[in-house]
Order: C-alpha cells, then structure tokens, then sequence
C-alpha cells in the first residue's frame, strides 16, 4: 500500500515545496481559521509579543505545515520544524528550545507522538518560558533552570483525542482544518497548473478537485499525474476527459475514492452485512493498521456520509451501499 495514490501522508515530493502558499492571503479555504489567525498575528505585531501558542487539528494534507510557515512569515520570525516522533529524548527538545529567538515559531507536526518524557519538559517551557533540566545521575544528579527565549509554539495533530490534557490546555489558540469544498480545490487545481505552466481546462480543474477527496496535498499529487498523461498525449490543455481517463487508470473513482477505500466498503458491505462492526475487526480484515484507518480512511468517509461511527461500531450508510451499486439490507433501514 506503500504507492497509495491519494494517501494524504506527506512523502518528499519537490513541488509540493513549491505549490505551497507563501502568505495568508494566497491561503486558499479555511476561511474560518484564516479570519481568526489574520487578527491574532496583527494583535500579537501591534503589541511587539510572541503569538501565543497554536494547536492545528485535522486531517492530513490540510494545510497545517503550511499555515506554521505561512504564520511564521506573516510575524516575520524564525519558523522552525520538527515532529514528534524525530525528538527521541529531552535533550533533543531542550538543543531545539535553547536555539530560539524572542517570537521564533517552533512548529511540532504529530504532536500526539511525542514521548512521555519529552512532553513533560515542553510544560514548562510553554507556561513560563523556562526549560528545568535535571543535569547528572544518582546521588550527584541537580536540577537547572534555564531561560527561555518567548516563543510561539504551532503544533499539528491528526487526533486530538491522542493529546493528553494537560498538553491540550497550554494551547492559547486551538484550530481546527476541515476538509475543502470542491469549489476551493478548484482554485487550487487552477493555481498549482498556473505554476507549473499547465493548461488547464474549468471542466479538467473540476474533475481533479471533485475527485480530491478534499485535500489538498491530494489535489497536488492528482494533478502531477494527470499532467503526465496530458503530456503523453500531446494535449494543449487538460480537458476534462484527459482528467477522467488519466484518473480513472489510477483507480481514482468518481468521488476521489480510491482502492482501500472501495475495501473497506466493500468488506463491511460483503463481510458484516454493512455493520455495526467494530474498529479492530476491520483493521484485521484489511491488514491496515488502526491508526491509519482512523485518520485517512474514515474521516473522509464519514465527512461524505458513507459511514457513521455508533457505539457498537461503523455503519454503513444508505448512500455507502448506492456507491457500490448494492441494495441496503432490510434490516438497516432506519
Ligand atoms: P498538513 O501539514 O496538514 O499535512 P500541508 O500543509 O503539508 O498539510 O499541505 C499539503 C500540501 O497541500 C502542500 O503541498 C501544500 O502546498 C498544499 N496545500 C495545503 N493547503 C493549501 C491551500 N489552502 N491552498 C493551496 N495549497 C495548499
């Protein structure tokens, strides 16, 4: 599953660098997120403060990391990156932390996946800007306390039912990304083909964002292959059906649902009499672990009202069963 097409993880891919937006006004969707961010940069400016810290919470290839940079550019500060599971030990965040200027932002991607220990010294050096080291072991171990520059901490997560509490709550300015309408994928199927000096059709943009499950980074990666297929067949312009046919051949159906989301479907239709049927079971049926079933699969799914998530499980839905051209069950039938 390595080669998933519309997986919404990041791999390196070198126009995704370039298609990303450099300011908030180029920020194309999240017009909710854009408004509130736009006024606690120019409050934070006008005052000459560090913004205070900012949680973004959503699926993957929302915009996340982008918005940290685009944040840090707004301020005019230092922006700089890591990710949870990269800080193995204390150190690693304390060499991070004593590296920062008055203001920096210090964006933290999959926060949740921060280890226990680490978490603990980054409390601190939220509330107080002070980072308590415990230098030595044994008999001969003592406690220093080192200042901190004021930093902005932008964080990332996936889940925020991974985030402990106590992490949660030193977060000033909690955001959270929701899925793009294909009307604002359009504008960004449009710009990305404006960057790369590919034609582009409306009904060819259309296609790619309809099928783009929402997500950006999907939208992108959609785009990168349909351009190769227009190349190949010597098109001025992307038409729509050049979209549909190179799509297609990926096996990305009309709603931009591709083969393991059709699995899923298709094993809670086929196996479990469409549901309810617990997380795990079908993790197991899929071999496909949990974790990525939760933040890739199913949030999509359930946004397009394929799925609902009950307490005994996930359902399919009337419309899940229409998509794969089978009857609902009778006894489904609310
Ligand atoms: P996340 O951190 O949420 O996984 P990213 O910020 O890395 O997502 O964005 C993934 C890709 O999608 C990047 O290439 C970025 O350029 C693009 N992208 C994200 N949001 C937008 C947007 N609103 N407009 C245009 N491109 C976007």
């Amino acid at each position: 599953e390595a080669d998933r097409l519309i997986d919404p993880e990041k791999r390196g891919e070198d126009l995704e660098q370039s298609l990303r937006p450099q300011r908030l006004d180029d920020f194309t969707g999240q017009a909710e997120a854009r408004a509130n961010l736009k006024v606690f940069i120019a409050a934070a400016k006008a005052r000459g403060e560090a913004l205070d810290h900012v949680l973004f919470v959503g699926p993957p290839g929302l915009g996340k990391t982008t918005l940290a940079q685009i944040m840090a550019k707004e301020l005019g500060v230092n922006f700089r990156s890591t990710s949870g599971p990269v800080i193995a030990k204390s150190g690693d965040l304390a060499a991070l932390l004593t590296n920062l200027e008055d203001g920096d932002v210090l964006f933290i991607d999959e926060i949740h996946r921060l280890n226990p220990a680490v978490e603990e010294i980054l409390y601190p050096a939220m509330e107080d800007f002070q980072l308590d080291l415990i230098i030595g072991e044994g008999p001969a171990a003592r406690s220093v306390k080192i200042d901190l520059a004021r930093f902005t901490l932008v964080a990332a997560t996936t889940r925020l039912g991974l985030l402990t509490n106590p992490l949660r709550d030193r977060f000033g300015i909690p955001v959270r990304l929701e899925f793009y309408s294909v009307e604002e994928l359009e504008l960004i199927v449009r710009r990305g083909a404006r960057i790369m000096g590919l034609g582009m059709t409306d009904e060819g943009a259309r296609e790619i964002a309809r099928r783009a499950r929402g997500t950006p980074r999907i939208a992108g990666r959609l785009l990168r292959r349909v351009r190769d297929f227009a190349e190949v067949a010597e098109a001025d312009a992307v038409s729509r059906d050049i979209a549909d046919a190179a799509l297609t051949r990926l096996s990305v159906d009309s709603m931009g649902l591709d083969q393991l989301d059709m699995r899923y479907l298709t094993m809670i239709a086929g196996n479990f009499g469409g549901g309810p049927v617990g997380i795990e079971t079908i993790a197991a049926g899929l071999s496909e672990p949990r974790d990525a079933i939760e933040d890739i699969i199913e949030p999509y799914l359930i946004q397009q009202g394929f799925i609902q998530r009950t307490p005994r499980g996930r359902l399919l839905t009337n419309r899940a069963f229409g998509h794969l051209g089978m009857a609902m069950p009778k006894d489904l039938e609310a």
